[in-house]
């Protein structure tokens, strides 16, 4: 499978600057291009570096390979707006679309491929700039070295800058472990009281990561009202930290299931997220995309860690879990009267919600999956 892994570089000023210098002129580039592109109504890539290709090297003096590249990222975009237009089109009253030239921020994504980056090992990357290549060392967590290891890394991959911060987003191919045959399997239920509950009891609680939310709509609101060029900016950096934050919990929990389940040899059971968001009651406020984001991401996460160290993944049918009693299958809304506890209206049986959940989560997928070793 392919991941993107997002690989930050420790850069020395000068270094930082050359790379910087190297950016903006290769976006001025691209938007050179686009308005060539857009004046000659010539959209295919070929076409169009055959017609700019020297134009571009004289007037920005870039190579060769970085000239070729930033005409593949100009025609890359027309495809992409067209792709986007045709889209709209379907739609009812369709809007008359004005063509008009893309433009490029001078410090946009910037693209790479073997032949302008390539890397030593997983500590240094050689990237070409304006004048020559500079060897910059790469800060990989050590959770992507481990993923990473021994792997044949290419050099295809974008330079992004983001809050005076050069990153590299890599795409590394891992190939997929062959799936044990699981002896049981855990349940687990995505939440937002706990992010993961299993059928094993465990929960992990979301309290932290909805404080930080909360504190950060209540911030946002203030900033919002505010309007102003540097609580703009504020607000982006609050953004993207609680983004980072949000991401780090993911990763963790993530992590922390799949070994889990290796340990016990077993499958990992989750509902089929298409209707979580659906089920999900949260208040007005906080109904952003941020939550649906989130359990996307956790999802994705547990798949792509689950399929790199061969552990099975079933997906259910949530309908019903947190209502449905695990032990004489009662289904009923009064079995659950709060949002955190679980009390059976016919047999009495009582237990977190979000445990029950996941309990009825591992004995769905074990009926789906019979040849699981081990009695319901
Ligand atoms: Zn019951």
């Amino acid at each position: 499978m392919l991941i993107t892994t997002k690989i930050k570089l420790i850069l020395e000023q000068e270094h930082h600057e050359k790379l910087l210098e190297t950016m903006k002129r290769y976006n001025a580039a691209c938007t050179f291009i686009s308005q060539f592109a857009f004046e000659q109504s010539e959209y295919n890539r070929i076409k169009l570096q055959k017609l700019v290709y020297y134009d571009v090297r004289d007037k920005f003096q870039l190579s060769s390979q970085m000239t070729i590249l930033a005409v593949r990222k100009v025609a890359d975009a027309y495809r992409a707006d067209k792709a986007k237009k045709k889209k709209e089109y379907k739609k009812p009253k369709g809007k008359k679309n004005v063509e008009k030239t893309i433009s490029f921020r001078e410090t946009g994504a910037m693209s790479y491929d073997a032949r302008t980056l390539s890397f030593t090992g997983l500590e240094l990357a050689s990237i070409l700039t304006l004048d020559g290549r500079i060897k910059v060392p790469m800060g990989i967590s050590p959770y992507h070295q481990g993923v990473m290891q021994g792997r044949n890394i290419r050099g295809q991959a974008d330079l992004v800058w983001h809050d005076g911060v050069f990153y590299l987003l890599l795409v590394v191919e891992l190939p997929d472990n062959e799936p044990y045959e699981p002896i049981d399997a855990i349940g687990v239920d995505l939440g937002i009281k706990n992010i993961a509950a299993d059928s094993m009891g465990e929960s992990h609680s979301g309290d932290t990561v909805n404080a930080v939310r909360y504190r950060n709509a209540k911030l946002r609101a203030k900033l919002q009202a505010k309007g102003t060029k540097s609580a703009k900016r504020l607000l982006a950096r609050r953004r993207r930290k609680e983004a980072r934050f949000s991401r780090d919990v993911n990763h963790c929990i993530s992590k922390h299931m799949v070994e889990k389940a290796k340990r016990h040899r077993s499958l990992l059971a989750l509902e089929d997220l298409t209707g979580i968001r659906e089920r999900i009651t949260v208040r007005k406020a906080q109904r952003r995309n941020q939550h649906a984001w989130a359990f996307a991401q956790l999802r994705s996460y547990i798949e792509y860690k689950s399929l790199i160290a061969g552990v099975p993944v079933v997906l259910v049918d949530p309908r019903n879990t947190s209502r449905e009693c695990p032990q004489c299958g009662h289904i009923a809304k009064e079995n659950r009267k709060t949002r955190d506890w679980f009390r059976c209206q016919a047999c009495e049986y009582a237990a977190p919600a979000d445990n029950v959940a996941a309990l009825n989560i591992r004995s769905r997928a074990l009926v789906s999956v019979p040849n699981v070793g081990v009695a319901i």
